[in-house]
């Protein structure tokens, strides 16, 4: 095409928006190619005077086709150079400048198809010739209400963009409200969760001072109340045996039967205050135990030795088995025999028949000391109270004890950095285990 007067503009406008279409691009796109091919047909027409316009389909970088509008000025450029009028006329192409090949030097611009558009192939290129050279071109008043449309329909979707984009700021404005009340809703929750939990840990605090206290205070009742004890209670079992002393005034039969009486209550009262005192003192953390290597088999042997005269039924046998070597741990002998013995004695008095063992286990870095009886048992559910003070199993002879027995055993294993255990079912007699670290040597 020939671009020489101020007319042919608006034919070269019409004419890219019509080839622009014609090789597919979107309506868009025509708009922006004949928008941009007339300002730059204005350029040229004002600086040199005109140009030949040319329309090619060629591929573009990046390997997609697009379309190429070139002009050749009919004048040489002045300074080989061109910049549009309106800076904005590059924004709607992809490509705008001044090309140069074999001394001719054009302005070129360029636009991509969309990625869909079928090949152009010669039978096509020849069909869109042949349209376009049916098509008359319009009056310059034909194409500026072509214009005119156009401009009002770019309008309208910068209109409609500009709502849209109202939109999409506003429900992102609710959003974001919505997640700050969120948020805020969560730090409030989690700060009154968190004053929850500081109240309660004091609160925890405090009671176990005050737990502290009370278990302090009923030690120190307890070893105050013993010791005050112990005094008249000695002092009435010896005035007991000095009446019974042959070396006495004789006392009738009745008056030394009842004499007796009192020594062995006495006697039963002594050895209550004696564990009461033995427990205060374990409790109020007053026993250090004495660290030494206890033989084993010297602690069995010695047990073995004592309780064998406790044995008074015939129907129960005491087996102490014989501990594996080597048979040694870091421990207390004194307390441990106590513990030991403690258990056996028990053992002894809950059993009627069948019999009472005692074994020693090595198992890795502890020693397992089990006491097992063939006696009454005793319920699961009483488990846990019989290590209580002062707890007996109802129903069962109670032969004399106080019921602190376990609950100082209990204290002295852990003193002794072990536990004691307990595996027993009504009928099935019972085991009592002590689990000791070995303890290094
Ligand atoms: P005590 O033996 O002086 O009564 P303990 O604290 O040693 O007190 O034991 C508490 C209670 O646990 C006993 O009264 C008895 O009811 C029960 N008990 C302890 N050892 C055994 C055992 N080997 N078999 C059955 N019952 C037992």
């Amino acid at each position: 095409m020939a671009l020489r007067v101020e007319q042919d503009i608006f034919i070269v406008r019409q004419r890219g928006r019509e080839v622009a279409a014609a090789v597919g691009l979107e309506h868009q796109d025509q708009i922006r190619v004949a928008t941009a091919l007339s300002e730059v047909a204005r350029d040229l027409l004002r600086i040199v005077g005109g140009a030949d316009v040319a329309f090619t389909v060629a591929d573009a970088r990046g390997g997609r086709s697009a379309l190429w509008v070139d002009l050749a000025p009919v004048r040489p450029l002045p300074e080989g150079r061109y910049e549009p009028q309106s800076g904005a006329v590059a924004r709607l192409l992809d490509t705008l400048g001044v090309s140069s090949s074999e001394g001719d030097t054009v302005v070129r611009m360029s636009r991509r198809l969309p990625a869909n558009t079928p090949p152009l192939t010669a039978a096509r290129l020849a069909k869109l010739r042949a349209e376009l050279g049916h098509t008359a071109p319009a009056s310059a008043l034909d194409e500026l209400a072509t214009q005119n449309e156009q401009l009002i329909a770019a309008l309208d979707e910068v209109r409609g963009q500009r709502d849209e984009l109202a939109r999409l700021n506003a429900e992102l404005e609710e959003t974001n409200r919505g997640v700050m009340a969120l948020y805020t809703q969560l730090s409030e929750e989690l700060e009154a969760t968190n004053r929850g939990v500081v109240a309660l840990y004091a609160e925890l605090d405090e009671k176990s001072a005050q737990l502290r206290a009370a278990s302090e205070s009923k030690s120190r009742f307890l070893a105050n109340v013993s010791h005050e004890l112990r005094a008249p209670v000695t002092a009435i079992i010896g005035l007991g045996r000095l009446l019974t002393d042959p070396a006495s005034d004789p006392l009738s039969p009745a008056q030394a039967e009842q004499v007796e009486l009192i020594r062995s209550s006495a006697a039963d009262l002594l050895s209550l205050v004696n564990d009461l005192l033995d427990l205060a003192k374990a409790e109020s953390g007053r026993i250090e135990p004495e660290w030494t290597q206890v033989d084993l088999r010297a602690v069995f042997g010695q047990l073995q030795g004592t309780l064998r005269a406790l044995t008074t039924r015939p129907a129960v046998k005491l087996v102490v088995e014989d501990p594996p070597a080597p048979a040694v741990l870091r421990s207390d002998e004194v307390l441990l025999s106590q513990v030991l013995r403690n258990l056996l004695h028990n053992a002894l008095k809950f059993t009627e028949r069948g019999e009472v063992r005692m074994r020693a286990e090595r198992d890795g870095d502890r020693w397992c000391l089990s006491v097992t009886d063939t006696g009454a048992g005793i319920p699961p559910e009483l488990h846990g109270r019989i290590f209580e003070e002062f707890y007996q199993v109802p129903g069962i002879d109670r032969r004399g004890g106080t019921g602190l027995g376990l609950p100082y055993a209990r204290r002295l294993v852990t003193l002794l950095g072990g536990t004691l255990e307990l595996a027993s079912e009504p009928g099935r007699g019972s085991t009592f285990t002590v689990v000791l670290p070995v303890g290094e040597e």
